[in-house]
C-alpha cells in the first residue's frame, strides 16, 4: 500500500492540534491530524472554557499579549464557524467576577486592577449584578472581558473547519513512532505509515516519550483537575463566579460547571469522591444556594504542566520541521488561537513575536536552583 503524503502532521486532536490543522489547512498546507482516541476526548473535554486572560495572570508581560490577542481572536472564530461549519462554540459574555473576601486578596490583585477592561465592584455593586454570590465578600475584581466557550465545542470547531479546508483527521491512530526519513519524516501508527515533510507533536500531557525521543528533557507533569456540573433551572447566574482558581461558570443551557482540584503529578482520569466534595465546600462558600442544586455530571482531566508553568511552542534547535506545542496547563482553550497560528507562522517563516518565541522555546531549562523560571 502506498504511503500517504502530508505538508503537515499533526499529532494529537485535542484542541492544540485542531487549532494548528485549522490554521495551517487555512494556508492550502496538506494538513492531517493523528489522534490515539478521539477528538478532544482527553484534557480539551474536561476544560471549563475560561477565556481567563486576566482571571489566570499575575503578570501582564511578555505572555499576556499571546493570551491576550488568543483570547479576542475567539470573537472573530466564533462567527466565522457557525457560518462556514455551523459549530457554534458557545461564546458566552458577562465576564467573570473574582470574588474578594479580605483586604490582602485585594492587594494581590492591584496589578490586574489597573487594566482598563477590569473594574473594582463594591459588595453592593456586587448583589446588583450577582444577587446569589456569598454574602461575605469584600466586593469583586470584574473583568468584562473573561468570557467563555464550551470547549468540546471549540474543538470540533477547530476540527470541522480543518477538514473544510482540506485537513485530514484519522482518529484511533497512535502515533507509536517518528522517524527522520529525507527531508521529511516517517510517522507509524497503530493503523498506517504516513510521511510529511513536517510534524507537530501537540500530545498534551502525552508527549513526553516525543520530548525523549528528540532528546529534548522536558518532563510534562498532569494536574489532575475534577468537575462537576449542577442544573440551575432557579437562579440566574450571568457571570462567571471565580476564587483562587476556583470557579462556577454558566454554560448556554442550564448548567453551572464547578471546578476544579489541582492534584500535582496524578495520571488517573477518573473523578475521585474525596475530589468532587472538596470542590463542592468550595463552591458553596462562592454561592451558597448551589447546595440546593441537582447534580449532573462528575469529570476529570489532566493538565499538562511544564516546569515554568508555560507551554512549549516552537521549532526543535537541531530538528528542521519538527515542532512542538504542548503544556498549556490551565488556559489551553484560551491559548488554542494563538498557538495555532504561531505554528503556521514559524513553519511559513513568517516574522513571530520575539518575546513569544523566548518565551515558548523548547531548549528552556529549568532554574529551580536559582529560584527563577516558575510564572506564578
Ligand atoms: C478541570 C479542567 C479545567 C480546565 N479549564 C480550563 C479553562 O477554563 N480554560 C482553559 O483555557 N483551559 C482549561 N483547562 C486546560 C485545558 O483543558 C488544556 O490546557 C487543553 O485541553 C490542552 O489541550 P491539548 O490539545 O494540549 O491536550 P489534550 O486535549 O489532552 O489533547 C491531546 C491529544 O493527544 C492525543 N494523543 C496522545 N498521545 C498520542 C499519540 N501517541 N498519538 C496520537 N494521539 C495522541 C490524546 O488522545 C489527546 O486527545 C482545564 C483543564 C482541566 C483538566
Amino acid at each position: 500500500m502506498q504511503i500517504q503524503k502530508f505538508e503537515a502532521a499533526v499529532i494529537g486532536g485535542g484542541i492544540i492540534g485542531n487549532a494548528i490543522a485549522y490554521y495551517l489547512s487555512a494556508e492550502n498546507i496538506q494538513t492531517a491530524v493523528m489522534e490515539a482516541n478521539e477528538v478532544g476526548g482527553k484534557t480539551t473535554s474536561a476544560a471549563a472554557g475560561m477565556l481567563g486572560a486576566h482571571s489566570e495572570w499575575e503578570e501582564f508581560k511578555d505572555v499576556y499579549s499571546f493570551v491576550a490577542d488568543s483570547h479576542y481572536q475567539y470573537d472573530s472564530l466564533s462567527k466565522q464557524l457557525k457560518e462556514t461549519c455551523g459549530i457554534d462554540i458557545e461564546l458566552k459574555k458577562g465576564g467573570i467576577l473574582n470574588l474578594v473576601f479580605s483586604e490582602e486578596e485585594k492587594r494581590k490583585l492591584e496589578a490586574v486592577m489597573k487594566l482598563p477592561s477590569v473594574q473594582w465592584l463594591s459588595k453592593v455593586e456586587v448583589y446588583k449584578a450577582e444577587k446569589h454570590a456569598s454574602q461575605e465578600i469584600l466586593g469583586a475584581v470584574y473583568m468584562k472581558d473573561d468570557v467563555h466557550v464550551t470547549p468540546l465545542s471549540a474543538c470540533n470547531g477547530f476540527w470541522k473547519g480543518a477538514l473544510k479546508n482540506g485537513a485530514q483527521i484519522f482518529e484511533h491512530t497512535m502515533v507509536l513512532e517518528v522517524v527522520q526519513q529525507g527531508t521529511g519524516f516517517l510517522i507509524k501508527t497503530t493503523n498506517n505509515s504516513f510521511y510529511a515533510e513536517n510534524v507537530i507533536i501537540a500530545c498534551g500531557v502525552w508527549s513526553n516519550k516525543f520530548f525523549s525521543e528528540a532528546g529534548l528533557q522536558h518532563a510534562l507533569v498532569p494536574v489532575k483537575g475534577e468537575c462537576l456540573s449542577v442544573i440551575n433551572d432557579k437562579m440566574p447566574l450571568t457571570k462567571t463566579l471565580f476564587h483562587e482558581k476556583s470557579y462556577i461558570v454558566p454554560r448556554n443551557n442550564n448548567q453551572l460547571v464547578i471546578g476544579a482540584t489541582q492534584k500535582w503529578n496524578d495520571w488517573n482520569e477518573l473523578p475521585s469522591f474525596g475530589g468532587i466534595q472538596e470542590i463542592m465546600e468550595k463552591a458553596k462558600s462562592l454561592m451558597p444556594e448551589i447546595s440546593t442544586m441537582r447534580p449532573h455530571r462528575f469529570w476529570a482531566g489532566l493538565r499538562p504542566q511544564s516546569f515554568d508553568k508555560r507551554p512549549f511552542i516552537g521549532e526543535h534547535p537541531e530538528t528542521k520541521g519538527l515542532y512542538f506545542a504542548a503544556g498549556h496547563q490551565r488556559n489551553g482553550i484560551l491559548m488554542a488561537p494563538a498557538t495555532g497560528m504561531m505554528i503556521r507562522d514559524l513553519l511559513m517563516e513568517r516574522s513571530v513575536n520575539k518575546d513569544w518565541v523566548n518565551a515558548f522555546k523548547l531548549d528552556r531549562v529549568e532554574k529551580v536552583a536559582e529560584g527563577k523560571g516558575v510564572l506564578q
